[in-house]
């Protein structure tokens, strides 16, 4: 796969870059491998000072960078000012909550294992690779690398293929923020060139957010090393309308729930699972607004749904709802791709589906919304948990018994109630069985990759 800038919206090959060779990327891994050194040396004011001002840096490049993230993978212009600002919030929260979720932890009472004091602290491990995905070409990276740099660690990024320009630009924000040369890199390779940098000595842990087969295989590599991994792949989250729903305001939602980003978020409402005494009215206002979008150029201001960022993806799409129809899927809206220049599908809405179509267990990435009527909150669960995803899940209800008892019940890394799943820094993400596992964000993400030294004094 070439790395390379080809605009969703036209096909058009805009940029292309030569990989860095073996020699370019040893280089690389010493300089982050040397910054490691020095930045665990430096104080969490001296970090929050960078990453703020890195901060700034990106917000006053807000409307550059913006274009640069629609034209390398289609997203709508004002998503991708929203990804941009969104990053900027991340970087702040570390800077300003990095000591305090690092914070020395002493033992209450310390006579209890036989010292004076005992405690642990959290010290940087050194440098993480980062393997990340195109469809939040900023925030995927920013949201390991904001607190992984004011834990003290560095990073290596391996971006994907066709967003070489986020990468690159990501290489040197760090820098120009005032952090030392290294403690950011991008590394311009391919996916086989992956496994040598994670058997690099100095390279310590691996993230990677991506498909399952790329966390199964970067997963494996790393456990042959005994290095730790952070996996945040795909989801096919469930998002469950219940008797005592506001449906008009869950159908609202579940249109942004699923089309936000064009469909290609893995925390997006995939499968939606409704109440029989609902169903007919959330379908037809869900149907109803699925219609009505927007579907054009992503640099437009008023396109809602742009393209699809590969024609792979266009591919894997229709393909998993053409199987879908032909064994007796309906599409209530859409079904098909727009055809002609750029890699668009239309907003769809599928009824029928069943466990022998691929669309039953696999992730739809892109606008494709599959909708299942359940008799009650039992069945809804059984069916939300008859996946081998467990990424996130959105439950609507106003019935207290019931919410509680459906968020427990759910396999699933969160439950947003009479909502849908949006990320925070505040809040921890993540999933559980296919889905991954590790956090990120929060106090939690912090931590991942930290060492948790126990210290024990007489
Ligand atoms: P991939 O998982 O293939 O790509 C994500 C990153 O992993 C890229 O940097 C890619 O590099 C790299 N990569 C891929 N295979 C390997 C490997 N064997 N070893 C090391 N690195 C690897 O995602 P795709 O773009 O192919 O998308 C396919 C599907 O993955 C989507 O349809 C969706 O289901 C899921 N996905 C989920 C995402 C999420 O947010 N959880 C994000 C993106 C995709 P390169 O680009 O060079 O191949």
């Amino acid at each position: 796969m070439s790395i390379a800038t080809v605009n969703p919206a036209t096909g058009i090959t805009e940029a292309e870059f030569t990989p860095h060779d073996a020699a370019e990327t040893e280089r690389r891994i010493a300089e982050a491998d040397a910054a490691a050194r020095a930045l665990r040396l430096t104080d969490f004011a001296t970090r929050g000072a960078w990453m703020r001002a890195a901060a700034d840096i990106l917000e006053s490049e807000l409307d550059e960078v913006a274009r640069m993230l629609t034209v390398e993978m289609g997203k709508p212009i004002a998503q991708s000012r929203g990804e941009v600002q969104k990053c900027a919030k991340n970087m702040r929260f570390y800077a300003e909550r990095a000591e305090e979720f690092l914070a020395d932890e002493p033992l209450g009472d310390p006579g209890s294992v036989g010292a004076s004091s005992a405690w642990t602290r959290y010290e940087p491990l050194g440098v993480v690779l980062a393997v990340m995905p195109w469809n939040y070409p900023l925030w995927q990276v920013i949201r390991f690398a904001a607190p992984a740099l004011m834990a003290g660690n560095t990073g290596v990024l391996k971006h994907a293929s066709n967003v070489p320009q986020a990468a690159n630009y990501l290489d040197t924000l760090f820098e120009r923020g005032g952090f030392p040369l290294g403690s950011f890199r991008t590394l311009l390779i391919g996916s086989a060139a992956v496994a040598d940098v994670i058997a690099d000595r100095r390279v310590k842990a691996v993230t990677l957010t991506g498909s399952e087969p790329a966390g199964r295989s970067v997963a494996s590599i790393a456990g042959s090393h005994i290095k730790k991994a952070v996996l945040e792949l795909g989801g096919s989250d469930p998002f469950i309308v219940l008797a005592s729903a506001d449906v008009a305001k869950a159908a609202e939602t579940a249109v942004t729930a699923r089309v936000n980003n064009n469909g290609q978020s893995c925390i997006a409402g995939k499968r939606f699972i409704v109440h029989a005494d609902v169903y007919d009215e959330f379908v037809s206002a869900f149907s109803e607004r699925m219609a009505a979008l927007v579907v054009g150029d992503p640099l437009d201001e008023a396109t809602q749904v742009g393209p699809l960022a590969t024609s792979a993806g266009l591919n894997e799409l229709a393909g998993l709802v053409d199987d879908a129809v032909t064994k007796g899927a309906t599409a209530r809206v859409g079904g098909s791709a727009v055809g002609g220049q750029g890699w668009y599908y239309r907003p769809t809405v599928l009824e029928g589906v069943t466990p022998s179509m691929r669309l039953y267990a696999e992730e739809a990435f892109g606008p494709v919304a599959t909708v299942y009527r359940v008799a009650d909150a039992d069945e809804a669960v059984a069916l939300a948990n008859s996946t081998t995803f467990g990424l996130s899940s959105s439950i609507w209800t106003n019935d207290q018994a019931e919410e509680q008892r459906v968020t427990a019940a759910l396999d699933a890394g969160a439950v947003f109630v009479n909502g849908m799943t949006v990320s925070y820094p505040e809040l921890p993400f993540g999933g559980i069985k296919d889905s991954g596992y590790g956090r990120e964000l929060a106090a939690a993400g912090i931590r991942e990759f930290c060492n948790l030294k126990t210290v024990w004094k007489a």
